[in-house]
């Protein structure tokens, strides 16, 4: 007979995450009668109960969640239909399943304790997991999530694991990766030919040993190959660095427990915490003093990046290994992460000694997210494993949007769809300069459009018009008949900024301080020190750093010397007798520089950093990677930052093309302390400082003669934790509201999501 009863959907992170079986157990242990299933939104409930019941069945859900569940909208709705009797899981109903492949993620707490029970059947199996941890994304070939559109297709379940699998109330139900040592992937160490070494039945116990014996290892994890060494060991540190031909860029480190890492790093609470998320990122931590830590990890720097181990590969690799491990990506330097066997033994063959391989594919090459806590919240450096691909939510107003492709830019690319009231930004890709990574980004933006059914009717690229994504999106836009939306690179960093903080739709513009390398501007100059008035669909520049030209146009972006030069030659100031060049380079450059030739004007906020980080002598002739001066010259301003009392002076005035910020005053003082020998630190710091102080004193003046109390934080150069910390308290000070990132990176890694709710606000109005 037909009863009156409730449907609730529930929209969010609900599928393939052991999200029904809770339902379900709930609703037994109360005694309710009715179903749940999934469809092509999310998940279902029907209840037929009592309206204080099923208030407490919702009660119960938020308590008890799935540790990877995540309910972002619950809504409700009368239905009159036969209950069943009992509660039971249904099959699952029409429409594009496109929730459910969640993000990788680290072993549970429970799986752990099996893995390390010598009477479990999984003890010390390195492929163990459950509905709760494991890999996601890294396994996934096609919708919908089942193990056979898995790369653990070629496993068919044991007897053990499929009754665990079909059982509604065990920890394994419908886990896809389930395996065990009968039925799962085998793990073994291979020499640098591929050659299956002997070991004893345990190929973990002998990797440990030549680590010990300061060997270098390449293992297999969850998203790609990483190098592995005893980071203790300055000679083997180096012996890495040498192979791999990466020049100073700090490895990141995997610790075993709390223990290790506080003996690395000081970890207060909240960083323990970030560690200890199922994402288990890299957190960027400040250095413990008489850390035993080969000075080769992390050159020159007060900060390690920590993690901790995400895998039971992992897990028993540290439980054997008693200290902290070199974990970097498997890759030569410049190039993607390997993910698969022969090509890891082909490419690391000449840099590790050994491989611990396995037999599970890879086929979604993920990098390790890294972030940093900044003015106590954690930030994105890196969005990649444990967060790709779980939507972002957006803020009121975007739901009606067209399905939308955001490109991305040409550094630390990623892309974004974006649908509905989702958007999905993939994980960190990389630097698309390069042919290889290119190569990748294509194949994994196809791959993704076709996991998750996306047809854009728009596709949002950056205005640079020789950026490789803007390319391949006009191509793209043309293949498949959409609208093309370019979109100015600080605009999109502004306004992934203003989603990131939930602005609606419809907020009136605010200011925005966009501070980063270099961005093409809307007037064909190369942008980068920008206060800009923006909303979601339009933007204008109310001020900008005073340009300086770019002295050998891209050399300009290697060698910091000469931005160094050029600031110092716009200001008619002689650089000092001990300058890095010859005089006779010097000349050359002074020449280039009055003719005009190859030297683009630029804002760029980076290039000011690359000048300071050049005269106070921390920056290298030509750098190694992107933002090494900067990052050299934050670690410096940190040691002389308590010394000082206020920063340099910059000098800035309303003109009829707005407000031009001039570091010029700066200068003599800066070259003056040099001379009289104050130490370097404290420049860095004064010069942190004052820059901060000058952005914040403009920012009060445009905000008020426009009327806005809110201003937007983004670009690269904010990952400097200094800088960003004196402009927020300094903002907040002033009595205005600073707004900075906390879902997406502040640096190029965050423009896809501004692109995209740029190109759905323009469509949408
Ligand atoms: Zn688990
Ligand atoms: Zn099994
Ligand atoms: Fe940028």
């Amino acid at each position: 007979m037909e009863q009156a009863g409730v449907a609730i959907r529930i929209r969010g992170q609900v599928q393939g995450v052991g999200f029904r079986p809770t339902v379900l157990r709930i609703a037994r242990q109360q005694g309710l009668c009715g179903e749940v299933h999934n469809d092509g939104e999310g998940v279902i409930i029907h209840l037929f109960a009592p309206a204080p019941e099923v208030a407490a069945l919702v009660a119960a859900l938020h308590r008890e969640l799935p540790p990877l569940a995540r309910i972002d909208r619950l809504e409700y709705s009368p239905i009159c239909a036969e209950p069943p009797s009992g509660f039971v899981i249904a099959a699952s109903r029409g429409g594009v399943i496109d929730t459910g492949v969640a993000p990788d993620a680290a072993t549970c707490a429970a799986c752990r304790e099996e893995l390390l029970d010598p009477s479990n059947r999984r003890y010390r199996y390195p492929f163990t997991n459950c509905t709760h941890c494991g890999p996601r994304l890294t396994i996934v070939a096609a919708i919908p999530y089942d193990r056979i559109n898995t790369s653990m297709h070629p496993f068919p379940l044991c007897d053990d694991c499929a009754r665990e699998y079909h059982d509604p109330l065990d920890r394994r139900f419908h886990a896809q990766p389930n395996a065990c040592p009968v039925c799962g992937p085998r793990l073994w160490l291979s020499d640098s030919a591929g050659r299956e070494l002997p070991t004893a039945g345990d190929p973990i116990a002998a990797a440990a040993q030549a680590l010990e014996e300061g060997k270098i290892i390449a293992l297999k994890g969850i998203g790609g190959f990483h190098l592995a060494c005893d980071a203790r060991s300055e000679a083997v540190v180096a012996r890495l660095r040498e192979r791999k031909q990466r020049n100073g860029k700090a490895f990141a480190l995997m610790v075993r427990d709390r223990a290790m890492a506080e003996r690395c790093c000081r970890v207060d609470a909240a960083a323990w915490a970030l560690l200890t998320t199922p994402a288990a990122p890299i957190v960027v931590l400040e250095r413990q003093t008489g850390a035993e830590i080969a000075p080769a990890v992390a050159p020159d720097q007060q900060t390690l990046g920590l993690m901790l181990p995400y895998s039971p590969l992992h897990i028993l690799l540290l439980e054997a290994f008693a200290a902290p491990l070199v974990l970097t990506s498997g890759n030569r330097s410049e190039e993607p992460q390997c993910i698969d066997n022969a090509t890891a033994l082909a490419t690391l063959g000449t840099v590790a000694d050994a491989f611990l391989l396995h037999n599970r594919e890879i086929l979604q090459r993920v990098d390790d997210s890294v972030l940093r806590i900044i003015d106590q919240a954690p930030r994105f450096y890196r969005r990649a494993r444990g967060y790709a691909p779980a939507t972002l939510p957006l803020p009121e107003g975007f739901a009606a949007a067209a399905p939308i492709l955001a490109m991305g830019g040409e550094l630390k690319n990623t892309f974004c769809l974006l649908r509905e009231d989702r958007a999905l930004l993939s994980q960190h890709i990389g630097d698309l300069k390069q042919r290889t990574a290119f190569h990748d980004y294509r194949r994994t933006l196809q791959h993704y459009l076709r996991l998750f059914r996306h047809t854009p009717r728009t596709i949002a690229v950056d205005a640079h018009p020789d950026y490789r994504p803007s390319r391949h999106g006009r191509e793209l836009a043309a293949t498949l008949g959409a609208t093309l939306e370019p979109i100015q690179h600080h605009h999109a960093h502004l306004a992934a900024c203003m989603a990131d903080n939930g602005l609606p739709l419809t907020t009136p513009p605010l200011l925005g301080i966009a501070l980063d390398g270099l961005g093409y501007g809307s007037d064909g100059t190369l942008w980068g020190g920008e206060l800009l008035r923006c909303d979601y669909r339009t933007c204008s520049r109310l001020g900008h750093l005073a340009p300086i030209p770019l002295a050998g146009g891209q050399q300009a972006i290697v060698e910091p010397w000469r931005c160094a030069y050029a600031h110092l030659w716009r200001c008619g100031i002689v650089p000092p007798s001990d300058f890095a060049q010859s005089p006779e380079r010097l000349a050359q450059l002074a020449q280039m520089l009055t003719r005009g030739l190859n030297s683009p004007l630029t804002t760029s906020a980076g290039r000011l950093f690359d000048a300071v980080a050049a005269l106070l002598g921390v920056a290298p002739p030509r750098i190694r990677y992107e933002g090494e001066a900067a990052i050299r010259l934050e670690q410096l301003a940190w040691q002389g930052v308590s010394g000082v009392a206020s920063g340099y002076p910059f000098h800035w005035e309303q003109t009829a093309s707005g407000v031009p910020l001039d570091p010029a005053p700066m200068w003599p003082l800066l070259l003056a302390d040099l001379a009289r020998g104050v130490p370097t630190a404290q420049l860095a710091a004064r010069f942190h400082l004052g820059f901060a102080a000058a952005l914040v004193a403009v920012s009060c003046e445009l905000a008020r003669r426009e009327g806005v109390s809110q201003v937007l934080l983004s670009g690269g150069v904010l990952n400097n934790r200094l800088l960003l910390e004196q402009l927020i308290q300094g903002l907040r000070q002033a009595g205005l509201q600073p707004l900075s990132h906390h879902r997406v990176p502040s640096n190029d890694g965050g423009i896809a999501y501004g692109q995209a709710v740029i190109a759905a606000a323009r469509g949408a109005l």
